[in-house]
């Protein structure tokens, strides 16, 4: 019997396998990774310096012993670079596989900056766990408070921006927005994270961009479009990420920001399945890439039911992304943005809590904010998404 093969070992892939075995499914499994395949929550990785994790410490099973916990065989340091849809075969250097049904949880990489100077190739990123170690130890180096310019001031970029200044650094967020989150948030709920970060230290220069890196003696200096100049020791890119679309095109799969799926799940070719950061999802609201936990776990679950024969949708229900920025706990839905320009925010003040409610042109609540937020409130507001304005 073929086996499934599931290529990617971040928490799409791992996920994908974990739901099989819960359904009982026994069938053969092979995981395959380009990285050392040990299983660690991303979301971990912007939270982890305030509390003085080190890369290790968030690795909480090695390949080995998710191997043993899944009943799979799992191939690390094993990049694929040739998928055959037709032949149903995959190729890493000189190994083919053969495949029954195919997972595809790439995951994406983080988008590069085109940016001058002499030290632009030291801009960094932190996008897996083994990013993470390298700048801890870069950081540690240094043998004092680290000065880190983070390019972004979006979900990642505040986060670590938080997470920093909680572990005594001087961070410096650059955004091309006059605020933190704008994208994401109300602009009401962007203030109140603009002053908390403010109090914890952050510097933030708004509406305009990084231009160029230079090496200045140990350091960096980090040149803005706006003529102003930001000493720092280490630059942290976080303008987002995109899906490496190479091997799925290759194969003739349909692709546009992410790998297209149906419903289900399931990419144009059949038996070749995508989810996580490296799939483009479809509902009633359009096409779109949604690179967050909640979705990846929705998806997980119905691929796992669809490849065991009872084929079912992906509910992809609203789920709020909670901002872990410990300075201003927020949490979001954020409007879908082909509604944003026909519709509003409306904001409310309970004591210290700011609700902000985005309601399209017919009055329907389409989105949210909330700081401080917590889960009893949370539930709430999903619960009055899609209902009129009372
Ligand atoms: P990845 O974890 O990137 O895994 C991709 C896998 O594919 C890797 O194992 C890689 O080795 C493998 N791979 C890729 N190409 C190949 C190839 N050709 N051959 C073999 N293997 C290959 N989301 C939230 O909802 N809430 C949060 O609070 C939150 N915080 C975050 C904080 C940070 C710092 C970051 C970076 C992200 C955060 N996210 C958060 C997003 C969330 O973590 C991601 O959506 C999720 O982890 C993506 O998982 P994935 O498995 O799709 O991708």
């Amino acid at each position: 019997m073929k086996p499934l093969i599931i290529i990617g070992t971040g928490l799409a892939g791992y996920t994908v396998a974990r739901e099989l075995r819960k359904l009982g499914n026994s069938a053969p499994i092979i995981l395959m990774t380009a990285d050392d395949g040990g299983f660690y929550s991303k979301p971990m990785l912007s939270n982890a310096f305030a509390q003085n994790k080190a890369a290790q410490q968030l690795v909480t099973q090695s390949a080995a012993q998710m191997a043993a916990t899944l009943g799979a065989t799992i191939l690390t340091r094993t990049r694929i670079g040739h998928i055959d849809a037709v032949a149903k075969t995959v190729t890493a250097g000189n190994a083919t596989f053969e495949y029954d049904q195919l997972v595809l949880a790439l995951g994406a990489q983080p988008i590069r900056l085109a940016l001058a100077g002499d030290a632009a190739h030291q801009v960094v990123s932190v996008n897996h766990v083994d990013d993470y170690a390298l700048f801890r130890n870069r950081i540690a180096a240094l043998g004092r408070p680290a000065r880190v310019a983070i390019l972004g001031a979006g979900l990642i970029g505040c986060e670590f921006a938080d997470d920093l200044a909680g572990a005594g650094h001087q961070a410096t967020l650059i955004d091309p927005n006059a605020l933190p989150l704008s994208a994401l948030a109300a602009p009401a709920l962007s203030r109140g994270l603009h002053a908390a970060l403010r109090a914890r230290g952050v510097a933030f220069h708004g509406g305009t961009t990084a231009a160029r890196v230079d090496q200045n003696n140990e350091a960096l200096r980090v040149w803005l479009a706006d003529g102003t100049s930001i000493d720092a020791d280490l630059v942290l890119s976080a303008v987002g990420l995109r899906p490496d679309l190479t091997l799925a095109q290759a194969a003739d799969l349909k692709t546009a920001r992410g790998i297209v799926v149906d419903a289900y799940g399931q990419t144009s070719a059949p038996g070749i399945y995508a989810l996580g950061d490296c799939a483009e999802y479809s509902d009633a609201d359009g096409s779109r890439v949604l690179p967050y936990i909640a979705p990846l776990m929705a998806a997980a679950r119905a691929i796992a039911r669809t490849i065991g024969g009872q084929p079912a949708p992906i509910d992809l229900k609203p789920a709020p992304v909670v901002v872990k920025t410990p300075s201003y706990p927020l949490a979001l839905v954020p409007p879908p943005p082909q509604a944003l320009a026909g519709g509003e925010w409306h904001t409310t003040q309970h004591g210290t809590r700011a609700i902000c409610r985005f309601y399209d042109h017919q009055g329907i609540m389409l989105g949210f904010g909330v700081a401080p937020q917590d889960a009893g409130v949370r539930l709430q507001l999903v619960g009055e998404l899609g209902k009129r304005a009372e």
